[in-house]
C-alpha cells in the first residue's frame, strides 16, 4: 500500500512577509526525486500568488495548519542536493530572528544573483581545453594558413590539456571558437589540482615578535573562541592574520577573511597572494554576477582556501571551515544598512561560534562593544602595542581655529607646515569629511539658502559640475545665478568641502600634483589606482579627501597629516559619535610616519582644550575608549542597555506617527513599561523630512535582550497582519544600527 502521510515542505521564497509558505510534494515527485533533492537548503519552483519564483526549502514535515486540499504544489525542484550546508542555513535562521528580518528576504537578498534566478551551480573544476578527436588526426601541413590555430593545436599535442586560463593569456577567444567549430579542440573539466602541503608557502612568514607570537599561540584552532586582536596601525595584526591562516591551512581547512572595502585596499590581497600557494577567491561588490557565483561555488565545494571578502561575504558557504578573520572590526562599512540589515561582525562571531571554529576580530581602533566583550571575559583581549620595524607613533599638534583665521579650511600654520613637508619631499594627507566644494549656498543679500524640497537639509555645491546636489536623496539642480528669492546676484558658497580646499591648496601648491579622494572623485575609474601609483612612487604631492583615506593604506612616505575639521565629531547627536571620532583620527594619524620618518598629525579644533580630545592625543586610543566606557553605562546607552527601535516612514507625517503610537499600544499590551523595560516615542527622526518621507521612532530600551527580542517578534507579526501597515514604509532596528537616538545624550 502507499504511503498516505503528504510531504509538506516549508518554503521561503522571496517575500517581505515574515513568515513561511507551505507546498505540498506532488506523490510522483516524492518517488522519482533523488532524496537529497528535498531537504533543506535546496531550491525549488512553486507559485507564489500569480507569480512563479524560485524559493529555498527551510523545513519538511507531515503537518499544516492549512487545509490539505488547498495547498499548492511543488511546481520542480531545481538542486539535486542543498545548496547551503547546514550549518550556514542555522546562521539564516538565527539572523532572520535577531534582525527581525522576513527569512526569505535575508536568504535570497545574500544568494548570488544567478542562484536567485533558478540558475544551476556551474560544474566545479578548473575549465581546460584538449584535441578533439579529429583534432588529433591533423596532419602537420593543414592549417598553414592560420597560424594562431596551429599554435593552439601544437600546444595541445605537446601538452595534453591546458587550462582555459592560461590559453587565453596568450590567444585570443574567437581563435578557440573557430578551432571549436571546426571540431578541432573540446572543452573539458578537470579537478583543481590540491597544493600539497609542503608548498603551501610562497614565501617564508617572518619571526614573530613576542607580543605577535603570544597572540598568535593564545588562538586555539581546535574549537570557537573570539579574539580582539587590538594592535596601533603598523603593529603586525596581518602578519598574525597569515600565520593563523597557516595553520588552518595545515589542518586542511578554509579560511574566510573579512575587510571593510576590497577596492580601497588591493595592498591585502597582493600580501595574501604572496604569501600563499593556494587558491584564493575574493567576493566583493566589484564582481560580475558569474564571476561572484564562480567563487561563491569554490568556496562551497572547498577548492578556494582562503576567501576574502567584503561584508556579505559572510554567508559565503565553506565546505571546511577553519578560522574567520574580521580586519578593522570597528569599521561601519560591516553593518548592512538597507533591506535585510545585519551586522557581519556580530554574524561572525555567531557563525564561528556555529561551526566551533577560532574567530579574530582585528583593529587598531576596536568598538567600545567588542572591548566590553573583552572585559566581561567573552573575547580574549591581544594586544600588540608596538609598531614593527622602525617606525614611531606620530607628534600631534592642536591648531587653534578661535584664535588661527582659515583659507578654503586650511589655517596659516597648516599651510606653513604642508609648504615644509613638500620641500622636505615628503607627502602630505589632508583630511576633511565633506565632499563638495561648499556645504551650502547662500543669498548675501536677503539671507536665503539652497534646500532640498524632499529632505530637511541644504544642498551641497558641487561647483565642477556646476550642481547644488543633496546628499540625502541625490536631488540636482543647476547652480542658480540669480538668488530665487531676491534675484540678487551675490550668492556665496558657504564653508567648504574637499573639493575647495583641493582647489586652494593646487593654488597655493602649483607644482605639486593635489589628488582628492572621495566618493565623487573615486566615480571616475582609474582614481584610486592613481592614488596609489602616487603614493608608492615617493614624488612629494598632496593627497586629499574624506574617511576613504583613513582606511588601512601603506602609504611610506607621507610624515604629515591635517584634520581640517575635527569638531564634526565633537558635537554630533549621535551618540556613537565621540567613539568614532576616536577612530576617525586614530586612523588618519596612523597613515602618518609608517615608514622610516616620523611623522605628525595636526587637528584644526575650536576646542582645543576639549578634554575627550586631549585625552586621545596626550594617551592614545585605549585610555580613550576605556573613558567614554563609563559614560555609555551611566547614560544607559549600548554595550550597556539593550535598544531597539521600530521606524516608519510615510509621506504624511501623521500616518508614520499614528503608526508608532499603534505599534506601542501594541508592545505595551504584551509587557507593560517596567523601569527594566521602556518605551520612548513616537519621535521625530532627527532629519525628519528624508527623500519626501517623514520619519518617526519608536525606541524600546531594556536591561536583557532575552525580553526585547521576543517582544520584537510579537509585535512585528502583530503589524504585520495590521491593515495600516501597508501605508507605512516600517522597520524594526537592532542596537546595532542605531544612529538616531532620540533622546538627548548630554544631560546637564
Ligand atoms: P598592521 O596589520 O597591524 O597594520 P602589518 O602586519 O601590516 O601591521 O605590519 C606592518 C609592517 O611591519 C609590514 O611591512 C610588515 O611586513 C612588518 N612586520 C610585521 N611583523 C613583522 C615581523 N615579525 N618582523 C618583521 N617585520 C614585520
Ligand atoms: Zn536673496
Ligand atoms: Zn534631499
Amino acid at each position: 500500500m502507499a504511503d498516505l502521510t503528504p510531504l509538506i515542505l516549508r518554503v521561503a521564497v522571496p517575500s517581505p512577509l515574515r513568515r513561511l509558505f507551505d507546498y505540498l510534494v506532488p506523490s510522483e515527485m516524492v518517488a522519482n526525486a533523488p532524496q537529497a533533492a528535498l531537504q533543506p537548503g535546496c531550491r525549488v519552483t512553486v507559485t507564489f500568488g500569480r507569480r512563479e519564483v524560485t524559493g529555498l526549502i527551510i523545513e519538511r514535515t507531515d503537518q499544516t495548519e492549512f487545509e490539505l486540499a488547498k495547498l499548492k504544489p511543488i511546481n520542480a525542484l531545481i538542486d539535486s542536493e542543498p545548496l547551503l550546508p547546514p550549518s550556514l542555513f542555522k546562521l539564516f535562521i538565527w539572523a532572520a530572528r535577531y534582525y527581525q528580518h522576513p527569512i526569505g528576504d535575508a536568504l535570497f537578498s545574500t544568494l548570488p544573483i544567478l542562484l536567485r534566478k533558478g540558475e544551476l551551480p556551474p560544474s566545479q573544476g578548473q575549465r581546460c581545453w584538449q584535441l578533439s578527436s579529429l583534432g588529433k588526426g591533423l596532419g602537420p601541413d593543414s592549417l598553414k594558413q592560420a597560424r594562431k590555430q596551429r599554435a593552439v593545436i601544437d600546444l595541445l599535442r605537446t601538452e595534453g590539456t591546458v587550462s582555459d586560463e592560461r590559453i587565453v593569456e596568450s590567444f585570443s577567444r574567437a581563435i578557440l571558437s573557430q578551432l571549436e567549430q571546426k571540431s578541432l579542440i573540446e572543452p573539458i573539466v578537470r579537478d583543481i589540482p590540491k597544493t600539497p602541503l609542503e608548498t603551501l608557502l610562497k614565501q617564508d612568514s617572518l619571526a614573530l615578535y613576542p607580543s605577535q607570537q603570544q597572540a598568535l599561540d593564545a588562538i586555539d584552532h581546535h574549537s570557537f573562541n573570539c579574539s580582539l586582536l587590538d594592535g596601533i596601525t603598523g603593529s603586525g595584526k596581518t602578519e598574525v592574520y597569515l600565520q593563523s591562516i597557516e595553520k588552518a591551512l595545515r589542518y586542511e581547512r578554509q579560511a574566510l577573511v573579512l575587510i571593510p572595502e576590497i577596492s580601497l585596499t588591493p595592498q591585502t590581497e597582493k600580501r595574501f597572494r604572496d604569501r600563499f600557494n593556494v587558491p584564493i577567491v575574493m567576493l566583493h561588490s566589484g564582481l560580475s554576477d558569474k564571476q561572484r557565483l564562480q567563487a561563491w561555488m569554490l568556496a562551497r565545494a572547498g577548492t578556494a582556501k582562503i576567501i576574502l571578502g567584503t561584508r556579505s561575504a559572510i554567508f559565503t558557504p565553506l565546505q571546511a571551515p577553519g578560522l574567520i578573520i574580521l580586519d578593522e572590526e570597528h569599521d561601519q562599512s560591516y553593518k548592512q544598512q538597507e533591506g535585510f540589515r545585519y551586522s557581519a561582525r556580530d554574524l561572525a562571531v555567531i557563525r564561528a561560534q556555529q561551526e566551533n571554529i577560532p574567530i579574530i576580530l582585528g583593529s587598531a581602533t576596536p568598538s567600545l562593544e567588542s572591548l566590553n566583550n573583552c572585559r566581561v571575559g567573552r573575547y580574549q583581549h591581544l594586544v600588540l602595542s608596538t609598531r614593527a620595524g622602525n617606525a614611531v607613533q606620530p607628534d600631534w599638534k592642536i591648531i587653534d581655529l578661535k584664535t588661527e583665521r582659515t583659507d578654503s579650511g586650511i589655517a596659516a600654520t597648516t599651510l606653513a607646515a604642508i609648504g615644509d613637508t613638500l620641500n622636505n619631499n615628503h607627502q602630505v594627507l589632508v583630511f576633511l569629511n565633506r565632499r563638495g566644494f561648499a556645504p551650502a549656498m547662500l543669498c548675501h543679500q536677503c539671507g536665503w539658502t539652497a534646500e532640498c524640497h524632499s529632505c530637511d537639509s541644504r544642498l551641497t555645491v558641487h561647483r565642477a559640475r556646476g550642481r547644488l546636489i543633496c546628499h540625502h536623496c541625490d536631488y540636482q539642480q543647476r547652480t542658480p545665478q540669480q538668488c530665487p528669492s531676491c534675484q540678487s546676484h551675490q550668492l556665496v558658497a558657504a564653508g567648504e568641502g574637499t573639493e575647495r580646499s583641493e582647489a586652494y591648496l593646487q593654488r597655493c601648491f602649483p607644482q605639486t600634483k593635489v589628488l582628492r579622494v572621495d566618493r565623487d572623485s573615486t566615480r571616475k575609474k582609474g582614481t584610486m589606482q592613481e592614488v596609489f601609483d602616487t603614493a608608492d612612487s615617493g614624488q612629494p604631492c598632496i593627497l586629499i579627501g574624506t574617511q576613504m583615506l583613513a582606511k588601512g593604506h601603506h602609504f611610506e612616505n607621507v610624515t604629515l597629516v591635517a584634520v581640517l575639521d575635527a569638531d564634526s565629531g565633537l558635537f554630533s547627536p549621535d551618540f556613537r559619535s565621540h567613539e568614532r571620532m576616536g577612530q576617525l583620527l586614530t586612523q588618519v594619524a596612523g597613515r602618518s610616519g609608517r615608514g622610516d620618518m616620523p611623522g605628525r598629525v595636526f587637528v584644526q579644533t575650536h576646542q582645543p582644550d576639549h578634554p575627550l580630545l586631549e585625552l586621545l592625543i596626550t594617551r592614545g586610543y585605549g585610555h580613550f575608549a576605556e573613558q567614554l566606557m563609563p559614560q555609555r553605562q551611566l547614560t544607559q546607552l549600548p554595550p550597556f542597555r539593550h535598544m531597539a527601535v521600530i521606524r516608519a516612514e510615510s509621506n504624511r507625517a501623521d500616518e508614520a506617527e499614528a503608526f508608532l503610537h499603534l505599534a506601542r499600544k501594541i508592545a505595551q499590551s504584551l509587557v507593560p513599561a517596567t523601569p527594566q523595560l521602556s518605551y520612548l516615542g513616537p519621535l521625530p527622526a532627527i532629519m525628519e523630512k528624508r527623500a519626501g518621507r517623514f520619519r518617526y521612532l519608536l525606541q524600546v530600551e531594556s536591561d536583557q535582550r532575552a525580553t526585547l527580542q521576543p517582544l520584537l517578534s510579537a509585535v512585528a507579526l502583530e503589524l504585520e497582519n495590521h491593515k495600516d501597515s501597508r501605508r507605512v514604509r516600517w522597520s524594526i532596528l537592532s542596537l546595532i544600527h542605531i544612529s538616531e537616538p532620540t533622546r538627548p545624550l548630554y544631560i546637564s
